[in-house]
């Protein structure tokens, strides 16, 4: 991958993609009351998945690391096959330190001394590494996940963080179940599929290295939920795609795989990536999507106006960027060079004023999320901004996220038009293919 890509602490590390169901409901009402029925007909039969957890020697390259619980003191496991734990330093080795029965009750993991504690008995390297035998599934604080769970101290907290080993295929079952709702278009479904792996694979690579996982399980990079995010839709989805990614040219020629980022709703046109983020790549440029209209819900892809008191503003402009302090007090808020559309446009660079003269810029989409982390009121930067009094009001607002790579409901509304993955995906990145991996 090019190392000459500038990407910021607030681009593709801090994407927040707020993922609900509820937003889908609507045009979905009655497919839902005819799939209850089923369900009811059917004697209300658990969704058939994989029991056995697949890849479990695919090459280590491919194993993604998900970081499960961060700077924690304690969680709970309980293991449903026997299994082994391990603190060998060479943790390849597969050598287990101790082999387990299953236990039918959570036991208890925290720090005793600075050591990791499980169920009582103590590991002397600040790596532990629990492996499940078949079907290589642990449950950790309630949830049931694929693979292995790895047990990591940071000394100077005197917390640890739970880390995921999973093979990639397990990986995405457990995102694509959790990030699109498992009944739409099984195209949508697939082109989701090859999105997410792409995604992972370009985190992975490009952020793996330099820590002890790859990437977070929240919306900040994708929803991963472990096995309740699975079903047949999901792992056939995950299956018929299977090593699929997705590749574009680099400058010196090679091909190679991209953050294909997406988001929930664009609100009418995809945004270019440099815009939203700083990173520039050729799938990323922005494309038309008269496609997310019709399966949004209405007030999802018109969101309502708000306002908020200016001192709030600056204080979370100060908060999230306290270097903003160089400007005196934060006199004007002017949002230029916005990306214009037909009869809309998207925010992409904010410029700030200060008392003592000075002016320093925000890109739209961090000024967005310093105001509203969640992105729940000010779901996206296509809107306009006013003041009005003291306060800002945000009207006229489309969309939902970041609007930057494949839109979730455009993927759905041209999946519904017949389009089949490979369609969606070279409409949403424009001169990228798709090469299989393994
Ligand atoms: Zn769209």
């Amino acid at each position: 991958m090019s190392t000459t890509i500038q990407l910021t602490a607030n681009s593709i590390e801090n994407v927040p993609r707020i993922v609900s169901d509820k937003k889908y409901i609507h045009i979905y009402n009655g497919k839902i009351a005819i799939l209850l029925l089923l369900a009811i007909l059917s004697g209300c039969k658990r969704q058939q998945v994989p029991i056995q957890t697949p890849q479990m020697d695919i090459d280590p390259q491919f194993w993604v690391r998900v970081l499960l619980l961060d700077d924690i003191e304690t969680c709970t496991l309980k293991m449903e096959s026997s299994f082994s734990i391990t603190d060998d330093p060479n943790l390849q080795t597969q050598l287990p330190t101790a082999h387990f029965d299953k236990i039918e009750t959570p036991i208890g993991i925290r720090l005793v001394n600075g050591q990791i504690s499980i169920g009582g008995r103590v590991f002397m390297n600040e790596e532990v590494i629990v492996y499940p035998d078949e079907p290589y599934i642990f449950n950790l604080n309630g949830q049931y996940y694929r693979g292995k769970l790895k047990l990591f101290i940071d000394p100077e907290s005197g917390s640890f963080d739970a880390i995921n080993l999973v093979p990639p295929e397990a990986y995405l079952a457990g995102v694509v179940g959790a990030e699109m709702p498992t009944y739409w278009e099984p195209e949508a479904l697939k082109a989701h599929t090859i999105a997410a792996r792409t995604y992972c694979l370009y985190i992975k690579k490009r952020f793996g290295e330099n820590r002890n996982w790859d990437i977070r399980k929240t919306a900040a990079h994708q929803v991963y939920r472990g096995v309740r995010a699975e079903s047949t839709e999901v792992w056939n989805s995950v299956n018929q795609t299977r090593g699929q990614v997705l590749v574009c040219k680099q400058t010196e020629g090679t091909e190679e795989i991209f953050p294909a980022y997406y988001s929930s709703i664009c609100g009418g046109h995809t945004e270019n990536s440099i815009n939203a983020f700083g990173d520039s790549f050729e799938p990323l440029i922005g494309v038309p999507c008269p496609y997310c209209k019709n399966v949004a819900k209405p007030n999802m892809f018109f969101w309502p106006m708000i306002e908020f008191d200016n001192a709030y503003v600056v204080g979370r402009l100060l908060k999230r960027y306290p270097n903003l302090k160089h400007l005196g007090k934060i006199i004007n808020i002017e949002a230029v060079a916005p990306s214009n559309y037909e009869n809309f446009s998207r925010l992409t660079k904010i410029i700030l004023l200060g008392s003592n003269g000075k002016s320093d810029s925000l890109r739209a989409e961090d000024f967005r999320l310093a105001i509203d982390p969640t992105g729940r009121k000010l779901q996206s930067t296509m809107c306009q901004i006013v003041k009005r009094g003291d306060k800002w009001r945000f009207s006229s607002g489309r969309g939902w996220g970041h609007g930057v790579g494949m839109c979730q409901c455009g993927a759905q509304g041209m999946a519904r038009k017949g389009k089949n993955a490979k369609q969606i995906l070279s409409y949403y990145y424009p001169d990228s293919s798709i090469i299989s991996i393994y």
